[in-house]
C-alpha cells in the first residue's frame, strides 16, 4: 500500500493473514472450511451461518482486505518471503523490527501461530549471517539471540532455566532487561538449538502443561552489534534488532470471568497488553509523538522497537472451521485495526 511506504521500500506495517489447514480431527467432525481466499488476491472471506428468529439458517460473509492473505497451501518459506525477508537488510541501518503471530490458541482449535513463528528467526539468521559473511564482511558486525516470555505480567529467561528477569530503562530509551542471557551466535545450527530448547522451556513451563504457553508471550531477540572503532576487546554497540513475538491466544484475554483467580487475572493482563499493543501499531502508523507503550510490560519491553526507524510485520493466524467462527472474526477484526 503505498501510503505506507515512508521509509524506503519496506512497507513501515504490514499485515498479513495466514490460514491453516483444516486438520483430521475437524475433518472427522465433518466441520465446514468456512475461509475462502480467491488465489492471488489480498483479500478473504468468512462464511458464518447464523439463525433466523424461525430457526433456519442462513450464511453472513464478512469480507477482509490485508496486505498480503496466504492460503492453507502456503509453505513457511513463502510465508518467510512475504514478511521477514524484506526487513532482514534493514535492521544492518539501526532499524528495529518485529514480526509478530497473533490468533487463537485453544485446547482444541489452535491457529498456527507457533507453526508459523518458528521457522522465521531461523531463517532470518541465516540472511543475518550471510549478510555479516558478504556484504558486511569484517566490518566488524556480529549476532546475538535471546529468548523470554512474559507471563501474567512477569519476564521469565527461556533459554536460563526460566529464570525470573527484570526490566529497566537505561535513560536513553533503551529498554534492558537485568540478567538475560544473550548468546553470540555464528551459525544457524546453534540459533536452531537455542530456539528449541527455549520452545521446550516454554511449554513445559511449571505445570507441565502445554496450555501454559497459550497464556505467555514468548519473544525472541535477534540483536545486531558492530565493535566500536573496529576494537573487538570494548563492548561492541547494538545496532539493529529483529523480535519474533508469539503472542499469547488471543481468546485468553477473555478469561475473565473465569472462576479461577490466577485465570482470570492472566486473562486480563493478556487482554491489556494485546490491547496496549494494538494502539502502539496504530501510533506508530499515524506517525503522532506519543506512544502508548506504558500500557503494559509487553510494549513496555518493546518500547525500543516502537521509536526511531521501526517497521512492523503483524501476522494473524486463523483457523479454517466452522466452530471456529467467532474467533476467526475477531482475530481478523483485531488485525483489522492495526492495519
Ligand atoms: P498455536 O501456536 O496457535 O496454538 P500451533 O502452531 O501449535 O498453534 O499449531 C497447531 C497444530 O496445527 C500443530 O500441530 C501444527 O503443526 C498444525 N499447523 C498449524 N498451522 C499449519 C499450517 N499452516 N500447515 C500445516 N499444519 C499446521
Ligand atoms: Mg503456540
Amino acid at each position: 500500500v503505498a501510503d505506507k511506504e515512508k521509509s524506503g521500500s519496506v512497507a513501515k506495517i504490514k499485515v498479513v493473514v495466514r490460514k491453516r489447514p483444516l486438520n483430521k480431527k475437524e475433518i472427522s467432525r465433518k466441520e465446514e472450511d468456512i475461509v475462502t481466499i480467491e488465489s492471488n488476491s489480498n483479500y478473504l472471506t468468512v462464511h458464518e451461518t447464523k439463525l433466523k428468529v424461525d430457526l433456519t439458517e442462513y450464511v453472513e460473509k464478512h469480507e477482509f482486505v490485508f496486505d498480503a492473505v496466504l492460503s492453507e497451501g502456503v509453505s513457511n518459506d513463502e510465508v518467510y518471503r512475504e514478511t521477514v525477508e524484506p526487513i532482514v537488510p534493514t535492521i544492518f541501518q539501526r532499524t528495529k523490527a518485529t514480526c509478530f503471530a497473533y490468533g487463537q490458541t485453544g485446547k482444541c482449535w489452535r491457529s498456527g501461530k507457533t507453526y508459523t513463528m518458528q521457522p522465521l528467526p531461523i531463517k532470518a539468521s541465516h540472511d543475518i549471517l550471510k549478510l555479516m559473511h558478504h556484504t558486511y564482511r569484517n566490518q566488524g558486525f556480529h549476532l546475538y539471540v535471546s529468548f523470554f516470555e512474559i507471563y501474567g505480567g512477569k519476564l521469565y529467561d527461556l533459554l536460563n532455566e526460566r529464570r525470573k528477569l527484570c526490566m529497566r530503562e537505561d535513560g536513553k530509551q533503551q529498554v534492558c532487561i537485568v540478567g538475560l542471557q544473550e548468546y553470540k551466535v555464528s551459525n544457524v545450527d546453534t540459533i536452531r538449538e537455542l530456539i528449541e530448547k527455549g520452545n521446550a522451556t516454554r511449554s513445559t513451563g511449571t505445570t507441565g502443561a502445554n496450555e501454559e504457553s497459550s497464556r505467555s508471550h514468548a519473544i525472541l531477540q535477534l540483536v545486531i552489534k558492530k565493535s566500536v572503532d573496529g576494537n573487538e576487546s570494548k563492548p561492541p554497540r547494538v545496532v539493529g534488532k529483529l523480535s519474533f513475538i508469539d503472542l499469547a491466544g488471543s481468546e485468553r484475554g477473555a478469561d475473565t470471568t473465569d472462576n479461577d483467580k490466577q485465570t482470570r487475572m492472566e486473562g486480563a493482563e493478556i487482554n491489556k497488553s494485546l490491547l496496549a499493543l494494538k494502539e502502539c501499531i496504530r501510533a506508530l502508523d499515524s506517525d503522532q509523538g506519543h506512544i502508548p507503550f506504558r500500557g503494559s510490560k509487553l510494549t513496555e519491553v518493546l518500547r525500543d522497537s516502537f521509536v526511531g526507524d521501526s517497521r512492523t510485520v503483524m501476522i494473524s493466524c486463523i483457523s479454517p472451521n466452522s466452530g471456529s467462527c467467532e474467533h476467526t472474526l475477531n482475530t481478523l477484526r483485531y488485525a483489522d485495526r492495526v492495519k
